[in-house]
């Protein structure tokens, strides 16, 4: 198993490892339940982990995850709701998770 994704937004994590396994590619989520309640920080929380469980998918995977990356410079989009700009791969704003869909 290789790990190919963390951030400290457990909603962007979510996001990526959608879109890789949009693939095929079968992940999981380390840390998952690591970070406490909406809302709620501390600086001992560990970071969501997306790791790819057979190595082969390991460089298709981290294309995907570069592609998402490199999507947000292309088309960012605001959202309405709370005017965060997200990266053009995220249906939904990471800051409130309000859906771009409808735009
Ligand atoms: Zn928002």
């Amino acid at each position: 198993m290789k790990k190919i994704y963390t951030h400290d937004n457990a909603f962007i994590v979510h996001n990526v490892k959608n879109l890789v396994e949009a693939q095929g590619i079968e992940v999981f989520l380390k840390n998952e339940f690591a970070q406490g309640a909406v809302g709620e920080v501390s600086a001992f929380d560990a970071w969501p982990e997306l790791w790819v469980i057979n190595d082969s998918d390991y460089d298709r995977a981290l294309a995907v995850v570069n592609a998402t990356q490199q999507a947000g410079t292309a088309a960012d989009w605001v959202c309405d709701n709370c005017g965060e700009v997200n990266a053009a791969s995220f249906d939904m704003c990471w800051q409130c998770q309000h859906d771009n869909h409808g735009n």
